[in-house]
């Protein structure tokens, strides 16, 4: 079965009817009449199909992509090999039940993961369909194996939605409303967010004041540690914001587990896979945590997730924790395409596109004072818009008036935060695909300045 190519040269963005146009209207309207109220649509992008960083919309208008679907088209688009790879275990057979019986696949991508996880200690894998579902798992394994019963979670965090991932999730209200009581015995303490930290954003350099306090504060007059089984954090916090803690922070949590038995999930749903332009962002601080958890880019948009833990962490008895369809065949074969493309082929691309994209924003703070602050590492680079520099007063409509312009003129961006816009193309863009969004992201702050 062969592809039709949808680009050969550069004809993108191209925007041929304004869209929604009428088949994606048609489009809308009944997944709206149909589908559960609860999705709240970015903005009307009816797809088609799509091939690296480009989007075609069922009226044929062409988007550069630069949200990657929530940051999970790793590899960009239907990759030809990764859709090779579909195809060839699809016809093969599509479910077994790899929690209970055996195939190549699964046994594959848990040795593949567990040895690509960072640190010198064996790790095991638990293969899961979601994000949500790694969060759930994790929670549970760390509760059984430590015998303890509390959790510790940031303030702007995102875990998932489902009960134990929600309990651990404090990035939106809205998520959270109506839905208690969530998991008892989760404690929320504040984020490495250097821009807005309550205790050191006046400092000249962070004082890792708020990881102290949970060991001066937390530790002194509300949880006893011995009763706290794990810390989840995401090394860089992704719906939160796309915030960049500080040189230091996750290491000193490190420290801080350590001193009291505590185990140091990373939640790496969001920046593992190459995102951050190392496999694991907890790389970049040398880090080895207890358990480490992907999902999103990991197959390059099939439905796969693990929880990495070490060997001495993941040692729950058999029949306690299991999966129907995690790690089913089709999604093994998307993964080990995608860690190879990721490993052999993207990774020095994610930190050369990565770079002149920062620059390309960082040029713009310049020129724009309602760019508050630039972060990130690799294509996951986040810009905070602020009403003022001094006050650094959150300015929410900025991002949203210029997602929604942007969408316009064919480029796919996503918002993250109370007022952060969040840039998470797939790992496969190169010089023209970062300019050109550079360009309309651009036209558009001037357009919104006029
Ligand atoms: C998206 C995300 C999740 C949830 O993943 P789902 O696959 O949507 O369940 C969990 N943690 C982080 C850090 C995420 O970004």
């Amino acid at each position: 079965m062969s592809r039709t190519v949808i680009d050969e040269g550069r004809d993108y963005p191209r925007i041929v009817v304004t869209p929604p146009g009428p088949k994606a209207r048609a489009i809308v309207e009944r997944q709206d009449r149909w589908a559960s109220t609860s999705y709240r649509k970015e903005y009307p992008l009816v797809v088609a199909r799509g091939e690296r960083a480009i989007v075609e919309d069922v009226d044929g208008n062409r988007f550069l992509d630069f949200m990657g679907g929530i940051a999970v088209a790793a590899t960009g688009h239907a990759h030809p090999k990764v859709v090779r790879a579909i195809q060839e275990a699809a016809s093969r057979f599509l479910h077994i039940c790899g929690s209970d019986f055996y195939y190549d696949g699964f046994a594959a991508l848990c040795e593949r993961l567990a040895r690509l996880a960072p640190g010198s200690s064996k790790k095991r894998v638990f293969l899961t369909n979601s994000g949500t579902e790694a969060v759930e798992g994790a929670i549970k394994l760390a509760r059984q194996s430590t015998g303890r019963a509390a959790l510790i979670a940031f303030t702007g965090a995102f875990h998932g939605r489902t009960m134990g991932g929600l309990s651990l999730t404090a990035s939106k209200a809205a998520q959270r409303a109506g839905f208690g009581p969530f998991v008892p015995e989760v404690h929320h303490v504040p984020y490495g967010y250097r821009y807005r930290c309550d205790y050191c954003r006046r400092e000249p350099a962070c004082t890792m004041r708020c990881v102290t306090a949970i060991e001066d504060d937390l530790f002194v007059k509300k949880v006893d540690p011995q009763d706290v089984a794990a810390i989840f954090v995401e090394p860089i916090q992704g719906e939160g914001g796309y915030i960049v803690p500080p040189p230091g922070y996750l290491k000193a949590l490190r420290e801080l587990c350590d001193r009291h038995g505590i185990l140091l999930v990373c939640d790496e749903v969001q920046t593992g896979i190459g995102r951050t332009g190392k496999m694991f962002a907890c790389e970049y601080d040398g880090l080895e945590p207890d358990v480490l958890l992907v999902s999103k880019g990991l197959a390059s948009g099939m439905p796969v997730g693990a929880i990495i833990a070490k060997e001495s962490v993941m040692r729950w008895q058999p029949g306690t924790h299991g999966s129907t369809f995690g790690g089913n065949p089709v999604c093994c074969a998307a993964a080990l395409a995608t860690i190879d493309l990721v490993e052999h082929e993207l990774l020095p691309g994610v930190t050369t596109m990565g770079e002149r994209l920062f620059a390309g924003l960082r040029r713009l703070q310049e020129r724009y004072p309602s760019i508050g602050d630039v972060r990130g590492r690799g294509l996951m680079i986040g810009v905070e818009f602020v009403e003022g520099r001094d006050t650094r007063e959150p300015a929410p409509a900025i991002p949203h008036d210029l997602v929604e312009r942007a969408f316009k003129k064919g480029l796919l961006l996503l918002g993250a935060g109370r007022s952060t816009l969040r840039l998470a193309p797939p790992l496969v863009i190169d010089e023209y695909d970062v300019d050109t969004a550079l360009r309309i992201i651009e036209e558009c702050l001037r357009e919104m300045a006029d």
